[in-house]
Parts: C-alpha cells; sequence; structure tokens
C-alpha cells in the first residue's frame, strides 16, 4: 500500500497546489519513490498545468445512477417521495407527474426499495471524468478528477478517484478541493496524514483553525505549511499554543511568483525555495515512509 500524504487548506489560493507539485517532484528525486498526484480539486484541477510534455493516457467517465420513473405503471401514491430525504421527487397525483431531479439525488436507491409498483428503474448519468496522464516514463503520474459542468457531485467523483488502482505508487499526493465541505473529507479520510496549507494572515488563520478543527475531529496525523511567511504573531502564536508542528516556513519569493504565473515553477527553482521542500521531504521520510 502506497502511503497517502493529503494536501490541504481551509480557503482557495493558499498555494496548495504548488506545495503538491514541487513535493512530487522532490519527493521522486530525494526520495527515488515512485510518486502521483491525485488532484482531488474536480471543480478545478489544475496540476497538470505544471507539467509540460504531458502524454493523456486515459480517461473514464464517472457516472451516476438516477432513478426514472415510469409514468405508465405508477400510481402517484408518493411513498418514494416519503422515502427520500434529498427532496429528490416530485409526484403530483391530479396531473399523473412523476420525476426525479437529477441534481438534488444522492443515489442512495430508497425509492426503488419504497416503490410497490416497481415502477423505478435506475439509469446512468454523467457526471465527471477522470483522467490519467504519463510524464515521459514517468507512468500514470498524474491522475485527475473533472467535474461535468452543471454537476453538484464533487463528492461522488472524487470518490471514484481516491479509490482507484495505484499501480506500482510508493506515495500518492491529493491535492485536496479548498474548504472544509465534504468533498475535503471524502479526500482526507482517505491520507495517512494531512498537510495544511496556510498564509500568515488574519483570514489565513481563521480558515486554518476550522481545517485544524476538521482533521482532528477525523483524528488525523497532520502538520503546517506556512507559505509566503512573514512577521504575522497571530498564527505563529496559536499554533505554538495549540503545539501543532510546522513542517515549513516557505518564503515569498517574487522571481518563483512569477514562474507559477508561467507555470513553471519546477523549472529553475531558487536555492531558498528548494532548501524548504527538501528539508519538508526529509522530515516527511521520517515521519512516514520509514514507518510504512
Ligand atoms: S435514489 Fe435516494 S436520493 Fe435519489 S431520488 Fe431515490 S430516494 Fe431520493
Ligand atoms: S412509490 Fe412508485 S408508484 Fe408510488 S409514486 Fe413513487 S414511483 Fe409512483
Amino acid at each position: 500500500m502506497p502511503v497517502k500524504i493529503a494536501i490541504a487548506s481551509g480557503k482557495g489560493g493558499t498555494g496548495k497546489t504548488t506545495v503538491t507539485v514541487n513535493l512530487y517532484h522532490f519527493m521522486s528525486k530525494i526520495l527515488n519513490s515512485k510518486v502521483q498526484i491525485a488532484d482531488c480539486d474536480v471543480e478545478e484541477p489544475n496540476a497538470s498545468i505544471f507539467f509540460e510534455e504531458l502524454e493523456s493516457a486515459k480517461s473514464k467517465q464517472v457516472t451516476q445512477l438516477i432513478p426514472f420513473i415510469n409514468t405508465d405503471t405508477c400510481t402517484f401514491c408518493r411513498k418514494c417521495v416519503d422515502y427520500c430525504e434529498f427532496n429528490a421527487i416530485i409526484v403530483i397525483p391530479p396531473a399523473q407527474f412523476a420525476e426525479v431531479s437529477p441534481s438534488l439525488c444522492h443515489s442512495c436507491g430508497a425509492c426503488l426499495y419504497a416503490c410497490p409498483e416497481k415502477a423505478i428503474i435506475e439509469q446512468p448519468n454523467e457526471i465527471g471524468q477522470i483522467n490519467t496522464f504519463n510524464h515521459g516514463v514517468d507512468e500514470s503520474f498524474l491522475i485527475e478528477g473533472r467535474l461535468k459542468i452543471g454537476s453538484s457531485m464533487q463528492t461522488m467523483v472524487i470518490k471514484d478517484l481516491v479509490k482507484d488502482d495505484w499501480i506500482n505508487k510508493e506515495v500518492i499526493l491529493y491535492d485536496a478541493p479548498p474548504g472544509t465541505s465534504c468533498s475535503v473529507v471524502a479526500t482526507i479520510t482517505q491520507a495517512n496524514y494531512i498537510i495544511l496549507v496556510t498564509e500568515p494572515t488574519p483570514f489565513g488563520l481563521h480558515d486554518l483553525k476550522l481545517m485544524i478543527d476538521l482533521v482532528r475531529k477525523l483524528n488525523k496525523p497532520f502538520g503546517v505549511i506556512i507559505n509566503k511567511a512573514d512577521e504575522y504573531s497571530d498564527t505563529y502564536t496559536y499554533l505554538k499554543e495549540e503545539g501543532i508542528e510546522i513542517l515549513a516556513e516557505i518564503p515569498f519569493n517574487i522571481d518563483y511568483v512569477k514562474s507559477y504565473a508561467q507555470g513553471s515553477i519546477l523549472k529553475n527553482i531558487p536555492s531558498d525555495i528548494e532548501s524548504v521542500y527538501t528539508g519538508i521531504t526529509q522530515k516527511l521520510k521520517n515521519k512516514l515512509i520509514h514507518h510504512a
């Protein structure tokens, strides 16, 4: 089984994907491990833009089973409406109307069980895709979930993504969606260790506290990376008081920001950034790889 590390943050824009991509680079190089990125930010997967000469290896559809009501056999008794916890079914007996709303349905199957007339069948409905990429000889180095436009089933796409086959991989890096929603929970529950990326600002600290609350509830080991580190003392004071490990502080480096804007963060990595990621990689190796 590979070691699974989730990179998460309470809000978007903290540099979560940058950290994930760099960890892939440095862990592959320093540990000589077979590392895979799983981009779970399915509403906006963007890890792929940081790699040149990607080769698309395979793509598969993610589907959700949606009930379909056959109004020829339906008696409009509304039992299915009573069973549906998600208010996804509309039945109007006088109009002889019965329909399921795919955007509200969670595919729990309760309505099929409830229907005395067997008037409900399930049909597959596309909600997204899982795309796998090769990079030179590094096969399946990146796998991403991509939610279909208009679908709200992020969690289902992520669950399909994280259960995929990890052929010959030793480390999986989950790039989690931002925030603390169900889709984040679906991602980080799979991980052996969670890295929380934050910025030392009042907003960053607010969202970091929410994430820490979540990972503690899930009883997951975790550490914090402070990106664009500066002197904002409240973040440091809070982490110290709570006894939370700071894995690293990534300095603000204008050349690196320019590289990010050009999508080329893995080219000409500044020496201060390189030494930070080398340090994180060693810490993760001591924490996880040795004990795997
Ligand atoms: S499968 Fe579940 S959520 Fe979907 S319509 Fe039936 S009862 Fe509602
Ligand atoms: S439970 Fe079956 S028969 Fe009753 S309204 Fe629903 S689909 Fe129609």
